[in-house]
């Protein structure tokens, strides 16, 4: 069983860099990856393609929460990362996947509040991965935090999901 939905921050959450700093626009498609313009590399975890394409057909709201102060260049790689489509057809589009997107600095207690506004699903149905444990302050409104040192991957997003179920289980 899935929470309704499912939030993830970007940097060191889905991906290994910190988009304000680590990259430089203009981003584009070099045969398979996305590079910046000095040809470096802005690609997901190993598992996050998978992951994000079965939490969708699965039915579970997608949503991005992201403090960064350069919300620009993140949806630019979000719409260029491309992960798989739905029963084998083309690649598409990662940022098709997600039904919310929240990119901008301050406390992450405002993405989720307009995360609520903007869904109507209770705070209690939400689970939430992200590397830095200040994003925790989340819980006070119900979010379920998932902490991800190294990234999500299939077990960190098994464990956060088996950690809300406790939660929720009674
Ligand atoms: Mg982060």
């Amino acid at each position: 069983m899935y929470p309704k939905l499912i939030a993830f921050d970007l940097d060191y959450t889905l991906w290994n860099l910190w988009i304000d700093t680590h990259v430089t626009g203009p981003l584009r498609r070099s045969g398979d990856i996305v590079v910046d313009r000095y040809n470096a590399p802005i690609e997901f975890y190993t598992d996050v393609p998978a992951i994000l394409r079965r939490l969708r057909d699965q039915g579970v709201v997608i949503a991005a929460c992201s403090r960064t102060s350069a919300p620009d260049l993140a949806r630019q790689a979000l719409t260029l990362i491309l992960v798989p489509g739905k029963d084998n057809e083309p690649l598409q589009p990662a940022i098709e996947l997600f039904d919310d997107l929240q990119i901008y600095p301050g406390s992450k207690l405002k993405h989720f509040r307009a995360v609520h506004a903007k869904t109507g699903i209770p705070y209690e149905e939400m689970l939430f991965f992200d590397d830095e444990p200040r994003n925790r302050e989340v819980e006070r409104l119900g979010v379920t935090f998932h902490l991800t040192p190294t990234g999500v991957d299939n077990e960190i997003l098994e464990a956060g999901v088996r950690a809300w179920s406790a939660r929720h289980s009674t």
